[in-house]
């Protein structure tokens, strides 16, 4: 139906509302700046860098994506990652994207994993890159809205966790980098338990890279 719509109706930019396209040249140069590095309150462990702040068009974007299911930002939002991951790698690596958990069910009520889609685009424009996703997130994870950075990191300890079989691609290359990929960095906690079940499967993360950074 969504599809349908679109189709029928002109697209507006899911960043600053104007008419035409559905993320304008204005609102994709302030994700296309260099990525900067982030300090979350529950640190990862790892560098983390950010395509923008929380705010204006990039946080739009992000919640057209993730709330009102707007696919065709995995495109641009992908392109986006893109560039800020030419700039982080190491040109004579193997890279390999591994996105951020989302819950099943939530991503199924938005009908897709949107930073799935994203990091999946993001490693077709890159050379000697792909995209492996191997972590899942435990049922009975709330929704993180609303939650205190205490809060959620004791919803999430312990319930991020690799896909059995499912990390031979990551340890094959033993030089690839490993980037964990997600839309949001708020407190850190996702991404934390993240690297920590990486980590537990023998998968060194390298650096973590998100759309948007509160
Ligand atoms: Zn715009």
């Amino acid at each position: 139906m969504r599809t349908l719509l679109d189709l029928m109706l002109p697209l507006s930019c899911a960043g600053c509302g104007v008419a035409g396209a559905g993320w304008c040249a204005r609102c994709a140069a302030v994700l296309a700046c260099p990525p900067v590095r982030v300090r979350p309150r529950t640190d990862p462990g790892v560098p983390c860098w950010a395509l923008g702040p929380y705010t204006g068009p990039g946080r739009r974007a992000v919640l057209a994506a993730k709330e009102s299911g707007r696919r065709d930002l995995a495109e641009p939002l992908g392109l986006a990652l893109a560039g800020g991951l030419s700039r982080l790698r190491s040109a004579d690596r193997p890279l390999v994207l591994v996105p951020a958990p989302s819950r099943t069910a939530a991503a199924r009520r938005r009908g897709g994993d949107p930073v799935l889609r994203m990091a999946q685009v993001a490693a077709s424009w890159l050379t000697d890159s792909r995209m492996v996703s191997v972590l899942r997130v435990w049922w009975g994870v709330r929704d993180s809205v609303g939650l205190t950075p205490g809060e959620r990191a004791h919803n999430l300890r312990g319930r991020v966790t690799t896909i059995p079989g499912s990390v031979a691609p990551c340890t094959t290359q033993e030089n690839a980098e490993v980037v964990l990929v997600d839309d949001v960095l708020t407190t850190g906690a996702t991404a934390s338990e993240s690297v920590r079940a990486l980590a537990e499967s023998g998968i060194r993360t390298h650096a973590v890279l998100v759309t948007c950074a509160a």
